[in-house]
């Protein structure tokens, strides 16, 4: 078997061809100025599409996933349901229909028809639907747990959970979702922490090569973990443990907690590893790691039958 390597990608963002400030070249030379192994361009109900290894200017990184966020709303009013189209083949036009939920499957299906997987955008923006919807959706593959745009309240509020909390809640009940850190970027020229500017969330996908067939199946397997500035430099999950070791820089603090069925922590250790014995009792198991500088990271949950 050939070796897996880590790829480190964007899976949402935005362009001129919807409501970004950057034309689709700018924004893709921003990203490989910053490392990225693999970027989604998902402009609103558009598939954006960029050879950037073709041309004059050949670059093989970021390789260009293809990606649309597929922006439907209720029928007749405005609640914003939003999905991310990843891999898809060609453009998917949005469905309005009559409920959250309807929206949300009608669209997911739409998603996979066109040979993509869905991710599930912003949960909290607008206070659009939470876990009771998700919970009766099938299909869709990805849930982003951070956003980094500023108005997609990922923290909850008032009454509200929070995008971890509406995750763990989808995966109490059994249904199999993996949690994604996406930029939602929009803005490329005005930097504050009020704009959604990029470098802010991301995915480090584990995969035998970068293509867009082996980054789109390690993303729809959960081959992968989630940053918003933590870097793993191991990751080892069987359905016996999780384990992993957390990059040092001889100064932040790191500590991970362990969480199962109903959101309940399990474990916490401080330090640079963390280790979690499974019993099987605990529903699923996955690992979020907390920074003193702020950053977190989440690793995909283990399923464990009952
Ligand atoms: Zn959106
Ligand atoms: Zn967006």
């Amino acid at each position: 078997m050939a070796k897996l390597k880590w790829y480190k990608g964007n899976i949402h963002t935005h362009t001129t061809e919807s409501d970004g400030d950057d034309t689709p070249e700018r924004v893709v030379g921003w990203y490989r100025r910053h490392n990225y192994d693999f970027l989604v361009l998902s402009d609103h109900n558009h598939l954006t599409l960029l050879d950037y290894g073709s041309g004059r200017r050949r670059f093989k990184r970021p390789l260009m996933v293809p990606g649309e966020e597929v922006s439907a709303n209720i029928k007749g009013g405005s609640v914003p349901i939003h999905i991310n189209g990843i891999g898809i083949s060609r453009v998917v036009e949005p469905i309005d229909a009559d409920d959250v939920v309807a929206t949300l499957q009608a669209n997911v299906n739409a998603i996979i028809q066109a040979g993509g997987i869905a991710s599930i955008n912003h949960p909290n923006f607008r206070w659009a639907f939470d876990h009771e919807a998700l919970m009766q959706v099938t299909g869709a593959s990805l849930l982003e747990v951070y956003n980094g745009h500023p108005k997609t309240n990922i923290y909850g509020g008032p009454g509200k959970p929070s995008n971890d909390e509406i995750w763990d809640a989808v995966l109490t009940s059994g249904r199999p979702i993996f949690g994604v850190a996406t930029d939602d970027s929009h803005r490329y020229h005005d930097w504050s922490p009020t704009q959604s500017n990029p470098g802010r969330g991301w995915v480090v996908v584990r995969a035998e090569e970068l293509s867009v067939d082996a980054i789109v199946d390690g993303l729809a397997t959960g081959s992968f973990y989630s940053s918003t500035g933590i870097a793993l430099s191991e990751l080892d999950t069987t359905t016996g443990s999780i384990e992993l070791r957390i990059e040092d820089d001889g100064e932040t603090v790191h500590w991970t907690t362990f969480t199962g069925k109903g959101g309940r922590t399990l474990l916490e250790v401080v330090g640079q590893d963390a280790r979690y014995e499974i019993k099987s009792d605990e529903g699923y198991v996955r690992a979020t790691v907390r920074a003193s500088t702020g950053a977190r990271a989440w690793t995909q949950p283990v399923f464990l039958g009952e």
